[in-house]
This record gives structure tokens, sequence and C-alpha cells, in this order.
């Protein structure tokens, strides 16, 4: 929601760009850390949702970790004062490179994907001498019921050891003497909104926990990955996800052992609600069946919308008092038909030169932008930049 003295200060800048809503960042976090501190469960912020430096020096100030998916996260990371000791290093492809930089940081933990990387990060561990710390993540086979591309935890998608391989992992990770083995590691998929596919990857971890004991193995820690979804269609209504409610579900179905510690990976919740792409009309045409709105943004700045057939609420900042509503097709620039955020938006009657925000794009936005079309990269603000 923006207010009328907002709107005023966004209409004096170059288009496009992202506006970050401060005051709801730290609400957000405020909520997490409240409901982690509630529920004993350690958040490691995923940072490919949002890699933007302001807003990750906001997060560390809350005593988060780091949840990275490449050696540059893992710098960023670092960079922006996350303590090595809470950084983690997920990723289906970690390079040699990712790896020894990583080493070299000593972070607290690798979530490996594979025997081969086991063998890998023990191999160049040892050539540092150095012993690392790694998870097994494991691709539980739990439907997350959510976009078949963020989909994550079946056993048809690249990601996570399935579990029949889990008594040769251990094996191979039992004879790695630069190996540390931790504990477990999941991620079911993302925009996750039912809270059923928690409770059935409690049940599996509980299954795979006994497995383990009656091996004599020990779990330090389990680490249930990200997902938690937020509200695309009312933003306003619902800018703070169900961080309690999610947490909850891992308090009474999951069957920790003393010491064990819960961690969890939230990247979209934290960030998405509190990011707007803000963007100028350019043109209004009409087409045979449409109206069309064309943008000054387009996939380039935000490709949730072209990539998995995503909404985002938009709105028209400099409308309102207008009496006519028409129905607009409303699109990008972009040589791309997929480059629309949406087909008959309901909208004050649109002209050239109008604010239209496109809300909830704090996460997967800016950190997915693309120089495609040789487009410049578009700018970001904080709310008190502003
Ligand atoms: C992407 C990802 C996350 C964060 O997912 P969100 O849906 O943004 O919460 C967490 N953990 C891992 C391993 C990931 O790949």
């Amino acid at each position: 929601m923006f207010s009328a003295a907002q709107i005023k200060r966004l209409k004096t800048k170059p288009t496009p760009f992202f506006f970050y809503d401060t005051p709801l960042l730290l609400k957000t976090l405020q909520a997490m850390r409240k409901a982690a501190e509630k529920n004993n469960a350690e958040v490691h912020y995923a940072l490919k949702a949002n890699a933007n430096k302001k807003i990750l020096k906001i997060i560390q100030r809350f005593g988060f970790g780091a949840d990275c998916v490449s050696g540059n996260e893992v710098s960023r990371a670092v960079e922006c004062r996350f303590p090595s000791s809470k950084i983690v290093f997920a990723g289906v492809g970690k390079t040699d490179d990712d790896i020894i930089n990583a080493l070299k940081k000593n972070i607290a933990c690798f979530n490996c994907e594979s025997a081969d990387e086991i063998k890998v990060i023990n191999a160049l561990a040892a050539r540092m001498n150095k012993k690392a710390n790694i998870s097994i993540r494991i691709n539980p086979n739990v439907n997350a019921h959510t976009h078949h591309y963020i989909t994550t935890g079946l056993e048809e998608n690249k990601f996570g050891i399935n579990t029949w391989e889990l008594p040769e992992v251990m094996q191979i990770t039992g004879k790695c003497r630069h190996i540390v083995f931790t504990g477990l590691h999941f991620h079911i998929g993302s925009q996750v909104t039912e809270m059923g596919p928690y409770k059935t990857l409690c049940v599996r971890i509980n299954e795979l926990q006994r497995w383990f004991e009656s091996r004599r193995i020990r779990l330090q820690s389990i680490n249930v990955g990200g997902g938690l979804g937020v509200d695309y269609g009312k933003p306003d209504k619902n800018p703070v996800a169900d961080f309690e409610g999610y947490l909850r579900i891992f308090k009474k179905f999951l069957e920790l052992r003393p010491g064990q510690k819960l961690h969890c990976e939230p990247g979209r919740a934290l960030v998405a609600q509190c990011g707007s792409l803000i963007s100028r009309v350019l043109f209004v045409k009409k087409g045979r069946q449409s109206n069309f709105i064309i943008l000054d943004a387009g996939m380039t700045e935000l490709i949730r919308p072209a990539l998995y057939q995503s909404h985002h609420k938009i709105e028209n900042l400099t409308g309102p008092g207008r009496n006519k509503v028409v129905s607009y097709d409303v699109n990008g620039p972009v040589c791309e038909s997929s480059d629309c955020f949406g087909k008959a938006i309901d909208l004050p009657e649109t002209k050239r030169g109008d604010l239209i925000a496109i809300r909830s794009a704090g996460a997967y936005g800016e950190s997915m932008a693309l120089d495609y079309n040789l487009r410049p990269r578009a700018k970001s603000y904080m709310s008190e930049e502003i």
C-alpha cells in the first residue's frame, strides 16, 4: 500500500526500479524471529530470493544465517557480515572453485546432493588440510503441490539423494576422512501454501531418523529447507506469512532427539511482500480482443510470470480518482509473447506516463534479472531513500 506522498516521490524517479518497504521487511523479520525463538529453530535466509546488499545487511542484523547456492552467494553473505559459522551451502552443481572458496571461508556446512560431490569435497578438503562439515540433502519424495517448475522433492527431480541410495552414500561418507557428517537436509519446493506437504515431510524424516539410529549414526541437525509461500493475490491483507503456524507443524510432528537442532531456510516468505516493481506506462493500444498496456518493465526485471505462469497484483498508482475501469493485458517491452504480467486485468482507465506497481516482487525479482535485449539493470530503493 502506497501513501499519496510516497507516490508523489516515486513519480520523480526514472523507471523501472524496485521499491522495498523497509518497515514491512522489519515487521516480517521480527515475526520470523519470534516464531523461531518460540519453536527453537535456527533460520538461514535463502539468498537466492534476493541478494541485494541493502536487504542482506538488514536480515543479517536479526541474527539469521545464510543459505547459499553458489560460490558468489557465499562470498556475498560473508561480505554482508553473515558469520561464516552460520553459512550453509546447497546446490546440485557446486564447482571445484565454489567448494574451495567455501572451505577457505570455513562455512558451517555443505548440503551435499550426490555421492560424487561428497568425494570431491573430501578430496579438496584433504588438499587444504581441512575437515568439511556436511549434511546430506535427501530427496524425500514428497509432493509440495506447487508449480512443477518449483517442485524439488520428488524422485523425478534432480535434487538430493534418494533414500534407496543412502546405504551406499553413508558407506562412502564413512570412508572420507576429511568429511564430518552432521545431519540431514531437505527442501521440497517453493511457494508452498498448504501445511500438508510439511506434515508428510515430518513423517519421512521420522522414518529416516530411525534408520540412522539403527546404524548408530548421530544426527546433530535436521534442516527442513524453505518453501513457505506468500499471498500474491492479497499482499495488503496478508503482508506477513504465518511463520508461527509453519514452525508449529515441525514442533508437533517432527520427533527431534535431545540436542538435535531444527534448521529452516525461508527465502521468499521473508522478502517477497516488501518489494514492488515500479514501472511507467509507455503506450496503451487496442488489439482485436483486448486493450494492451505496454510497460517499461518486463520479464527482464521480473521473470516469474513468464517462467512459472505466476500472478502478481498490478496497481495503477496514478489512476485512482478516474471513474472508468477498463480491462487490460499488461505487457512488458521485451520481444517475447510470454513477457506479460497479466491478462484481462481491471484497472482505472490508463494513460501513457501512469505509474504501475507490480506487487510482491521482493523475491525472485531482482535476483533473477536478465539483460536480455541488452536492457540495463533496474535500480532499487529502500523506502527511506525515496
Ligand atoms: C530455494 C531454496 C530455499 C528457499 O526457498 P523459498 O521458497 O524461497 O523459501 C531454501 N533452501 C534451498 C536449498 C533452496 O534451494
